[in-house]
């Protein structure tokens, strides 16, 4: 692929910074913008650092304006599914106005290319076992509302300008750390299963809580793709190569294709710390869909993405390692 200049925002959070690290470790031109609420300086492993809000209008063209970058990937945003049920403006401000503030920039600055992460969330309760990238999209918390409507403003500036393209990018659940130990989750309060199951066998929590067990499930509790973080960073790469090539704009969906239910990753957490912690089974999360599974034929298909790393075990055992050197 061509050397491109590639403005990262959210490029310090979890997700981002893995990003980030493919994209250096690959010769890339990186600028990570980032207001640091989420995220953290040192996981900036390559390129320039703006520690900038995306609600400052006037500093993100500035800083589109000086860079001038061929692409925008865009990663930050408030992401607790519970907590947009309870606060559901902060979702609409952070997640869907601060992206308009965002594509106007880039429109403003004649960015051609946009990688948006947008989530499974946007999908709602799904009629099928595993969802594809044509399935209608009914999100049932504002979380996945307010990434609905990014889509759809993408969507339509797409249509509206010949040179804008953007490709979306539908992510299930991302887990996992690097493997050389280098970067990880480091969310300063964690709702994740397996983050929170790590943190119990580390004994920071006296135990995990599994929300719900009467669910539509095989074992009644919620399903769930679990894909590695590096494989994700690897669709963003794809996801870059083919705006470059094609020019096209297109949406994909991001996992493994299979679920694992939370008593199933619980096992597994076990397993791999080899620590019984304590289970308490408890009622149900706000906003929880029961199954999320991706049907992931097309990005393979279009983009040539392959997993290198879908297995739970893996991707638990990365995550161990990472949170072992945490406090
Ligand atoms: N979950 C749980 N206990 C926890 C955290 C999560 O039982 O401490 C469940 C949650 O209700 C959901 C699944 O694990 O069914 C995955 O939740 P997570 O927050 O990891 O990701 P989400 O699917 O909400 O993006």
């Amino acid at each position: 692929m061509k050397k491109q200049k590639i403005l990262i925002t959210g490029g310090a959070g979890y997700i981002g910074s893995h990003v980030v690290k493919m994209l250096g470790e690959q010769g890339h031109d990186l600028l990570v913008y980032d207001n640091l609420s989420g995220g953290n300086r040192e996981a900036v492993l390559y390129g320039g650092f703006v520690l900038g809000d995306l609600a400052d209008a006037v500093l993100l063209k500035k800083t589109i304006a000086d860079f001038k970058p061929q692409a925008v990937m865009h990663f930050a945003a408030s992401i607790i599914v519970s907590e947009s049920v309870r606060d559901p403006l902060k979702y609409y401000r952070n997640n869907t106005g601060n992206a308009l503030n965002l594509i106007e920039a880039c429109v403003a600055g004649d960015v051609p290319h946009f990688v948006f992460s947008s989530t499974a969330a946007v999908y709602g309760i799904p009629s099928r076992a595993t969802v594809d990238e044509s399935s209608s999209l009914n999100p049932i918390n504002p979380y996945g509302a307010s990434k609905v409507m990014v889509e759809q403003m993408l969507r339509d500036v797409a249509l509206a300008r010949q040179n804008f393209k953007y490709v979306s990018l539908r992510y299930f659940n991302v887990a996992g750390a690097a493997k050389d130990g280098s970067i990880g989750q480091l969310y300063k309060e964690s709702t994740h299963i397996i983050t929170r199951a790590l943190k119990a066998a580390k004994g920071e929590f006296p135990r995990l809580q599994i929300f719900g067990n009467d669910y539509t499930t095989p074992d009644g509790t919620c399903i769930r793709d679990y894909i590695h973080v590096d494989d994700l960073a690897a669709a963003h790469a794809a996801a870059l190569e083919f705006l470059q090539a094609k020019g096209a704009s297109n949406v994909f969906n991001c996992g493994y294709g299979h679920g694992y239910s939370v008593r199933e990753v619980v096992t597994v957490a076990k397993k791999v710390t080899g620590v019984d912690f304590p289970v308490e089974e408890v009622g149900r999360r706000e906003g929880d869909p029961p199954t999320l599974v991706a049907n992931s034929e097309k990005i393979g298909k279009v983009l040539g993405w392959k997993p290198k790393y879908d297995d739970l075990e893996y991707i638990v055992r990365t995550a161990w390692e990472w949170e072992k050197k945490r406090k």
